[in-house]
């Protein structure tokens, strides 16, 4: 019965998800066998695979020791997400996929569409080659069309057309996936103690790896149980912290958000791909589901990986911090992701001219020294709020 789970117990299903992948999309497709499609994180449109039948199927879950299987065919200087990702390919960990779908979004996915198609194919292999610059009065027809043509791909691979209201059930269903993770996200803010960062994070990761229909379920079950506690603790309970902003691509290792909660670290706001980049904005259910996709891309949140002068990244920061009451601002930077490094001095000089603390923390999938960022967060957690954390 699920009315006596605890919230850590419902909290712990993801974290279960997220260190063992494939074990319940596989157990799902012995259920009911369809095609799973595997996608690089994060800008590839769920929804049109959702609808063509397949299980979309998100390759978000790493395991570092496959880190140096892809040495052979990239160059050491490729992020260790890609690295990784392939390199678990290579060790036949993703196996059980038929496809695969590698959005273009930097030079190192660009770089491994082709290696990988050639080293380990599967049955369908896609790349979707996004607009890098959103602004342009181009950027939404050329999306829309590359939209089209990814449908087409998927229905001939599946064999069967994709109607548009199959298409917007999936979107609605999505929307829905998107909204309570929102508001999972408010709970924490408001209550770290009952929703730790470690456990907002590992909810959103999870949805990329499981059916949307399991995992709004399961997010349900955890929001009325929040709800629940909520009303029935007193509001003083709610755990004092200090609020700070993460910017990046992915937060990885994941520890990283284990190693804030030790540190009295609460993040009330972050842009990463596999946190609330993810879930910042739904599609509109009205409408030709195709333009509602492109529109839905083009606007997320800002991101390294696509210019767009309209909606200014550092502006963007500086609103999220003043909005959130971000004390400062992690740089959380995979080594060797490029697209980081070059919008890194730009950000970092002008949230100091901002007057917002900030500390760039590097990381690494596989060999990373959890000591040294330990260090290096707890440091910067004492120094925006130390008297908070341990008491004046
Ligand atoms: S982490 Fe950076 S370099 Fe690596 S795939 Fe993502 S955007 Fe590209």
């Amino acid at each position: 019965m699920t009315d006596h789970k605890t919230i850590k117990e419902l909290c712990a299903q993801f974290t279960r998800i997220i260190n063992e992948p494939n074990l319940e999309i596989q157990r799902v497709h012995a259920e009911k066998p369809a095609p799973i499609i595997g996608f690089l994180p994060t800008d590839v449109p769920e929804e049109l695979i959702h609808a063509s039948g397949a299980y979309p199927y998100g390759l978000v879950s790493y395991e570092g020791m496959w880190v140096n299987r892809a040495d052979a065919h990239l160059q050491t200087w490729a992020c260790s997400l890609a690295r990784c990702s392939f390199g678990m390919a290579l060790a036949g960990k993703f196996d059980y996929l038929s496809g695969l779908i590698i959005p273009h979004i930097c030079d190192t996915t660009r770089m491994i569409s082709g290696i990988w198609k050639q080293t380990r194919p599967y049955d369908f292999m896609e790349n979707f080659v996004l607009p890098r610059q959103v602004d342009r009065p181009s950027a939404r027809s050329y999306l829309i069309g590359e939209l089209g043509r990814l449908k087409a791909r998927l229905e001939s691979f599946m064999g069967r057309s994709i109607a548009d209201e199959e298409l917007q059930r999936s979107i609605s269903l999505y929307n829905k996936n998107r909204t309570m993770l929102r508001k999972l996200y408010q709970f924490h803010v408001r209550r770290p103690d009952l929703i730790s960062n470690l456990d907002v994070f590992n909810a959103i990761k999870s949805a990329m790896l499981i059916p949307k229909e399991l995992h709004n379920v399961m997010v349900s079950e955890l929001l009325r149980v929040v709800e629940q506690q909520t009303h029935e603790r007193n509001t003083d309970d709610a755990a004092r912290g200090v609020r700070v902003l993460v910017t990046g691509k992915v937060w990885e290792p994941p520890a990283i958000m284990e190693i804030l909660d030790e540190s009295g670290g609460v993040c009330v706001a972050d842009d990463l791909s596999t946190g609330y980049r993810y879930i910042a904005n739904d599609v509109t259910e009205n409408g030709n589901p195709l333009e509602a996709l492109a529109d839905h891309q083009l606007k997320r949140p800002p991101s390294p990986c696509f210019v767009n002068r309209g909606q200014d990244r550092l502006e963007y920061l500086v609103d999220k911090v003043k909005a959130s009451g971000a004390r400062g601002v992690i740089f959380l930077h995979l080594k060797f992701c490029e697209t980081e490094n070059y919008d890194y001095p730009l950000l970092r000089d002008a949230l100091f001219d901002a007057n917002i603390p900030n500390v760039r923390v590097e990381s690494e999938i596989g060999n990373v020294s959890h000591g040294q960022i330990s260090t290096r967060i707890q440091a910067f957690m004492e120094m925006l709020g130390g008297e908070e954390i341990y008491g004046s």
